[in-house]
This record gives C-alpha cells, structure tokens and sequence, in this order.
C-alpha cells in the first residue's frame, strides 16, 4: 500500500452490526469483530476488569490483580506492563485465550467508526488506526441515516455535556459511543431540530434509560 493511501478494511453492513452490537450492551450475544492479526486492545493500555465469574480469575496471577474500584469484592482488574501491552499478551498471541475475560471478547472496536471517534489519544494509536480503516456498508437508505444519526449523537454528547443532567454526560470515548448507539433515535426523529440543546440532552438521556429497560423502549426504527 501506498503511504499516501488511507488503510481500508470492511467492517461488514452497519445495519446488522448494529443488531448485534446493542444487543451485545444488553447482554445477549456478542459481535464477531474480523480482526485479522490486529492485537490493537491486547496493546494500548488497557485496565480489563476480572469478573468473579470469568474464567481468567483462576488464570491470571493475584500479583497482577488490583481490586476494582466501586465494584463488590471479587472484582479485580488487570494492569498492564510498562509498554502498554497486557501480561497475558506473549509473542503477540493471548496466553490465556480460551479463558480470555468476558471484556476482551466483548470489544469491538467498530463502535468508534460508529461513533464517528478515536478510541483515545495516543496510548490508543494502534486502535485508533484501525478505527479509521472500517468501512460498513449499507444495504438501504435507512442504515446509512441510522449511522449519520449515531455520529450526530456522539457529536452532541461531546461537546454539549453541559446540557445533560447535573451537567454530566460520559467523556470516556468508550462511554460516549454505548450512549450513542443506545440513543440515536432521537437523532433520527425529524423533530429534533426544533428542540434545545437542553431537551435533546434529556432526550438522550430518557432514550438510553428505555433501551436499558427494553420493555420501554420505543421502535427506534418506526420513528422514519
Ligand atoms: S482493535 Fe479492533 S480489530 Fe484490533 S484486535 Fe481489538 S477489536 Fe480487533
Ligand atoms: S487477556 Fe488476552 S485477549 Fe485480553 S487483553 Fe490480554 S492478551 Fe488480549
């Protein structure tokens, strides 16, 4: 490849990524990210948090452990070495794959292209580089107004923080961007250009309450 030329790498049809991505938030099934020999997440500083009911907990050494903040006893999580790699990461290849925490297989840094941002600054450069090599495909006018719709979101929820609730709105790009898969369908309602920075900011805020109790949660897709 020519230096000149931007890295492009399929990242699939966006509608079905979706799908499956919010119902990964809810706890239902996962994604399937087609990382290729990418170890961007095993290599970029991460804390991965260790759930008592992860099998990695009877993998990864206690001295590697530190007990979560905020979190009842049993959770724990794992640093990571001078360079940024994690410790279970040996000649680029997870040591303990099989028993890999449940954060590891959930990643998918797809949902930052979603997102239309980087995975952080420049501890996340491999990630990052990635992140702008996806390119989902649409099958309809629809999905690809559903992505404008989540970028406008995550943009809204960045630079207007203010505006939600006691003035606090994530800032972790990994928060900003389940926020705004969560709530994009305010931003794909047309009525929302009459509405104040203010009330958008509630509405994001009602909107991602409802999809964490689906039973409230209106049909995103019917508000075309
Ligand atoms: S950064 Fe993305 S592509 Fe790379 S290993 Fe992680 S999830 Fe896979
Ligand atoms: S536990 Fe394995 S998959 Fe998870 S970050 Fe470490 S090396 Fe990567």
């Amino acid at each position: 490849m020519n230096s000149d030329e931007a890295e492009v790498i399929g990242a699939g049809p966006f509608d079905t990524w979706l799908d499956a991505m919010r119902e990964s938030l809810r706890g239902d099934g996962g994604t399937n990210v087609p990382c290729g020999d990418c170890r961007g997440c095993c290599v970029s500083s991460y804390f991965i948090p260790i759930r008592p009911t992860d099998a990695a907990a009877a993998h990864i050494s206690p001295e590697l452990r530190v007990r979560a903040p905020g979190q009842p006893a049993g959770h724990t999580m794992m640093g990571y070495r001078a360079d940024g790699t994690c410790p279970m990461l040996v000649n680029r290849q997870c040591t303990i794959y099989p028993y890999r925490p449940q954060t590891c297989r959930d990643y998918d840094c797809r949902i930052f292209a979603a997102a239309g941002i980087d995975a952080g600054g420049p501890e996340k450069i491999v990630i990052n580089r990635r992140v702008r090599a996806w390119r989902f495909t649409y099958a309809t006018d629809t999905a690809e107004r559903t992505h404008h719709a989540i970028r406008a979101t995550a943009s809204f929820i960045r630079h207007h923080a203010a505006e939600f609730p006691n003035g606090r709105a994530p800032t972790s790009p990994t928060g900003v961007a389940v926020l705004a898969v969560k709530s994009y369908g305010v931003f794909l309602d047309p009525a929302v250009g009459a509405l104040s920075d203010r009330e958008k900011a509630n509405a994001i805020v009602v909107a991602s309450r409802a999809f964490d109790t689906p039973e409230h949660e209106p049909p995103t897709r019917a508000l075309f």
